[in-house]
């Protein structure tokens, strides 16, 4: 991974064989970024995306191995107790142009990602929801 910084900008390319969320995660508990937005896309080898049950308050992960293309990944930064926390979606699609889409566990690249992350001055915390199941934003 390699990035350039431009005042609350920062541009990153992830290369082959690196993890997307891992690379991401990292990247800004190094960095101390702790708000922001993120956005993204390339190709993957390895991608596990999932889907929340509502109900069941639990998540359904498939993984998809083959030439993907990273189509979009959108997500943020904020924090929970104390470290950066990133929240990613994605959606890929395969030699048919079909696309899948999820909330993203993990993506493996194959050729690259190109990434760019907003960087937002503040802290947004987030705490667990009971009645939802999930770390919501917490104001
Ligand atoms: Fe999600």
């Amino acid at each position: 991974m390699e990035f350039k910084r431009f005042g609350n900008k920062v541009i990153m390319r992830i290369d082959k064989g690196e993890e997307v969320v891992g690379t991401i995660e990292k990247f800004c508990k190094d960095q101390k970024i702790a708000l922001g937005s993120i956005s993204g896309l390339g190709a993957a080898g390895r991608v596990k995306i999932g889907l929340f049950d509502v109900l069941e308050k639990k998540y359904y992960s498939k993984v998809f191995e083959g030439d993907y293309e990273i189509t979009n990944i959108t997500g943020n930064i904020s924090t929970m107790n104390g470290e950066a926390y990133i929240h990613l979606h994605a959606t890929i699609s395969d030699h048919d142009m079909h696309a899948y889409g999820g909330h993203l566990n993990e993506a493996v690249i194959c050729a690259t990602c190109e990434v760019v992350i907003d960087i937002i001055d503040g802290i947004v915390d987030r705490e667990f929801n009971d009645d939802v199941g999930l770390n919501l934003y917490k104001f």
